[in-house]
């Protein structure tokens, strides 16, 4: 028998205002959501999970900050969205092997996805946190976990299959199903990560 599980996600709107967006750089309406994750067996809520997430989205470009950024715009003016982007593409080109083409591609794909243009310099400078060891990439991404929108989630699983996709490593084709399947039913990718670490079968 087939036992379809997953995870779903109630959010709530609990408050909104205006702030200093600091990608759109204007003064912009916030809303700031909270969502509990349920674990479901059939579609059907089983328990809430721990993964609970609190964030405050810009309604102009649906960047994804730390409700904090109300309180002390300049220490936490990073949007965790394009920051997750940025450090999941780096992770997979220091995987696949750093290139001029990937490079290239990693480029393209960010800019697609964010509207945002990033430089090498950028680049090296997330390659170098990641590969100095005292970031580990998974573990941030399940810190940033609760910070980020259901659909941020979704674009960051997207361009993370986009760009394993794009890459010749066959080896790694799996893996990018089941990334994609972690896309589909909505799951992030640590998310998708520990359900491949805990059903090996
Ligand atoms: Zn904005």
């Amino acid at each position: 028998m087939l036992i379809f599980f997953g995870e779903h996600e109630i959010a709530q709107q609990v408050k909104s205002g205006e702030f200093q967006c600091p990608i759109c750089n204007k003064q912009r309406v916030y809303s700031q959501h909270l969502a509990q994750s349920y674990f479901t067996i059939f579609w059907i809520n089983v328990a809430k999970l721990e993964n609970s997430s609190d964030y405050l989205r810009c309604n102009s470009c649906e960047s994804c900050f730390n409700p904090l950024i109300t309180q002390e715009p300049d220490k936490y003016r990073l949007a965790i969205d394009k920051s997750t982007i940025l450090r999941c593409l780096c992770y997979l080109l220091s995987g696949y092997g750093d290139t001029v083409h990937s490079r290239k591609r990693l480029i393209d794909l960010y800019k697609n996805h964010t509207k945002l243009v990033i430089s090498t310099q950028d680049i090296d400078t997330e390659l170098m946190f990641i590969n100095s060891g005292n970031s580990p990439t998974l573990p941030f991404l399940q810190n940033v976990s609760n910070l980020l929108s259901a659909k941020a989630k979704q674009v960051i699983v997207l361009a993370c299959y986009q760009f394993a996709l794009g890459s010749s490593m066959m080896e790694h084709q799996d893996r990018v199903r089941i990334n994609t399947i972690g896309s589909s039913i909505n799951l992030s990718l640590p998310e998708v990560e520990y359900l491949i670490v805990n059903n090996p079968g």
